[in-house]
């Protein structure tokens, strides 16, 4: 039995993991929850669950009762003795904290909180190799490029191409993409997510996320990661091997399998909930190239990867910034780019080799999108 801390469990991925958990209540126990302000979801899962540890960021008010409150809440679940295992579903970068400290404390933790990497791949890097932690990635495309490299030397691998549904504006002209609405864009073709990662899945910044994602979870050079897009998400990614092989994992679109895998790596477990495979029904499987010219935000965090330094953490915060205020109906479709570029182009050369140092550059990134809509 090993014990899994769910970070994030009232969210999309914290839900799809109950599910997962669920069917595989032989080899997993919930230790811990936690959720930001939903306390009847939490409170339900409680009851169902019997975590020792309960965590309820935002709220001190009297449901809370015996939970722990306040941000270090996430942190105390990610280190607990009983805990093996850290799913950190998390959205944004409120979850950095509690995965370096689960990798420091030696866990394996389950990542589904991109922004973590995205933000501080090097110090996250450091804190595995000191604490021995692992992560492995819930993230669709990482897992298939995980499925399809387990047993080979990275040595082998030449190029991984991480797929893309395209989201919902994919053929849409640049004219129509400036009259996008907040409801367009948290209509997606093919996953139901939260509405952040909806929205970066719409201007394609989720694609840029995933690309550096891919780079520090495989220490792979950004010349050796290409996006293509495939608009059915049924090809989850493709490795190509030295010798000109390419692998490729598939399932129908569910995240469900995903987690298992995080959870079970490297070894696969049966799972009676998942729905069968067939080939015909998900025909034809389609691939066109990116259209990096209407989708700025992918160029523009491809871009900060190569950079490296503080221009990832720049994009990650400036792209939250915008999104919050895209979603309030504050700034339009197209501004969540234009914010990212003024951030980047201001802020890149910022300090960035602690923590602190990238606290200060997130909130730096973010004021300054603020600062452009006097919000
Ligand atoms: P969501 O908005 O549905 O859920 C987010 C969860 O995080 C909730 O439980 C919420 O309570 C918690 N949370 C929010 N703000 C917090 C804060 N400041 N402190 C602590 N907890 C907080 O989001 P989601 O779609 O489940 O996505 C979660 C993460 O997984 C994101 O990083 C996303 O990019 C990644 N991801 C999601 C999917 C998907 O299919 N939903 C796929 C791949 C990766
Ligand atoms: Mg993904």
């Amino acid at each position: 039995m090993r014990g899994v801390a769910l970070l994030g469990s009232t969210g999309s991925i914290g839900t799809t993991a109950l599910r997962v958990i669920d069917r595989q209540r032989h080899l997993f126990r919930v230790a811990a929850l936690t959720a930001f302000a939903n306390t009847s979801l939490l409170a339900e899962q409680v009851a169902r669950y019997e975590p020792t540890f309960v965590g309820l960021v935002n709220n001190g008010g009297p449901s809370a009762g015996l939970w722990r409150t306040g941000q270090d809440c996430l942190v105390e679940a990610a280190t607990r003795s009983d805990v093996d295992i850290v799913l950190n579903a998390v959205v944004g970068a409120a979850g950095l904290d509690a995965t370096l400290a689960a990798l420091e404390a030696g866990k394996r933790v389950a990542l589904a909180n991109k922004e973590t990497l995205v933000m501080a791949g090097d110090l996250a890097s450091a804190a595995a190799r000191r604490g021995g932690g692992e992560i492995v990635p819930v993230d669709s495309e990482h897992s298939a490029i995980l499925q399809c490299m387990t047993g080979r030397p990275s040595t082998d691998v030449r190029r991984v191409i991480l797929t893309a549904s395209g989201g919902p504006f994919r053929d849409w002209t640049h004219e129509r993409l400036a009259r996008v609405t907040v409801e367009d864009a948290l209509h997606h073709p093919t996953w139901r997510m939260g509405r952040k990662i909806t929205v970066d899945s719409a201007t394609l910044a989720n694609k840029a996320l995933e690309v550096i994602e891919a780079h520090y979870l495989f220490d792979l050079p950004y010349d050796r990661i290409e996006v293509v897009v495939h608009p059915q998400s049924v090809v989850h990614s493709l490795v190509e091997f030295v010798d000109g092989s390419v692998l490729a994992q598939m399932s129908a679109p569910t995240m469900e399998l995903p987690v298992l895998y995080a959870l079970t790596h490297p070894e696969r477990v049966p799972d009676d909930g998942v729905t069968p495979f067939d080939p015909v029904a998900c025909s034809p499987l389609t691939f066109e190239p990116v259209r990096f010219d209407q989708f700025p935000a992918l160029r523009l965090g491809m871009e900060a990867g190569r950079r490296g330094g503080a221009a990832p953490a720049v994009f990650n915060a400036a792209n939250e910034q915008a999104v919050a205020l895209f979603l309030e109906g504050r700034i339009t479709f197209i501004d969540i780019a234009t914010s990212i570029d003024s951030a980047l182009d201001t802020l890149s050369d910022a300090e960035s080799g602690t923590r602190e140092a990238l606290l200060a550059v997130d909130a730096d990134a973010r004021r300054h999108v603020r600062s452009l809509y006097s919000c």
